[in-house]
């Protein structure tokens, strides 16, 4: 896949605003770096300024959205354009080699909820007793633990999860909700996606994290579950509105009767369609979470549903 990379160069204050952005519509969230020494003219700038130049990128698939990812992106900043003094973004079309080596510059040690943190592949990190750590390798599935939907997920899934749940994560991306879910007791936990390097990607991760034998994965979306009769105590889908919407019917029969139903990726704007529609599938919404547009819905079987 090809990528845009979109960057702003911007000083401390204005750098977080572009990157709030950036996480709202980039994929995978906003990277922040210092500029390199070496970079003369960014160094005379900061030297004047007494602030250090940041650059921001993130990067947006070149598909069939991108047209108007790209239209909202730009909007947003020139939206912060009005507040902070920030040059016109820079757009450059970059290969997946130069998006995994971007991420890996700007990722770090993240912690998330009580008791996650999640530790890029190469860091040593020793645990405290009480945490959960997630071993991420930043490479070409979506997952990262940098977006606002995998995090609020990730803090759904802490509350929810209790030993021996079975969780069915559906859009694994890179595994970390499925490693999550394993790490914090759920079993068994299937993981499913509907691309091909997702699967493998989140494979290489689940074994990385030693929960490979915990964790099933399988390439596709709820039709593999015509396979496996069970009733899932929690299921979690990070995706998209649309496709959570058209799915409303098939994750409300998926769930046991007790069970919950974690839906993410959703838009603010969107929200009523995946409301209306689990409304009509059955399901009730008893909890909510937003970070900026994002929103994160919880919701049950009502006693409605047969
Ligand atoms: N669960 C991860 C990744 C979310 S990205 C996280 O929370 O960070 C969404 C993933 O859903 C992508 O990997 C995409 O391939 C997958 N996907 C999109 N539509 C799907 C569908 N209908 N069924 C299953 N997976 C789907």
């Amino acid at each position: 896949m090809r990528w845009l990379e979109v960057s702003v160069h911007a000083d401390g204050e204005a750098a977080e605003a572009v990157s709030e952005v950036f996480n709202r519509f980039g994929h995978g969230g906003a990277v922040i770096e210092q500029i390199l020494l070496s970079d003369e003219a960014a160094t005379a700038a900061a030297v004047e300024t007494e602030d250090p130049v940041l650059m921001v990128r993130t990067f947006l698939p070149i598909d069939e959205h991108q047209g108007v990812v790209r239209r909202q992106l730009e909007e947003a900043l020139w939206h912060l354009g009005q507040i902070y003094p920030i040059p016109a973004p820079e757009f450059r079309e970059v290969a997946d080699e130069d998006w995994i080596e971007a991420w890996k510059a700007g990722y770090g040690l993240q912690r998330v909820g009580q008791r996650i943190v999640i530790v890029p592949s190469w860091e040593n990190y020793t645990p405290r007793p009480e945490e959960i750590v997630i071993r991420m390798e930043p490479g070409m599935a979506f997952g990262t633990g940098t977006h606002p939907t995998t995090r609020m997920c990730l803090v759904e899934l802490e509350r929810r999860v209790r030993p021996a749940m079975a969780v069915l994560d559906v859009g694994t991306g890179s595994g970390i909700l499925a490693i999550a879910a394993a790490r914090l007791g759920a079993t068994p936990v299937l993981a499913v996606d509907i691309d091909s390097t997702a699967v493998e990607v989140a494979r290489a991760n689940l074994a990385a994290n030693g929960v490979n034998v915990a964790v099933s994965v399988r390439q596709g979306s709820l039709e593999v579950l015509d396979s496996e009769s069970r009733a899932w105590d929690l299921v979690v889908a990070n995706i998209l509105a649309e496709p959570i919407a058209a799915m409303a019917d098939d994750l409300a029969s998926a769930l046991a009767p007790q069970g919950c139903l974690i839906a993410a990726g959703i838009i603010s704007d969107e929200e009523p369609l995946v409301a209306g529609r689990f409304r009509a599938a059955g399901l009730a919404v008893s909890d909510r979470r937003q970070h900026h547009d994002w929103i994160t819905l919880v919701a049950t079987r009502s006693r409605l549903v047969v």
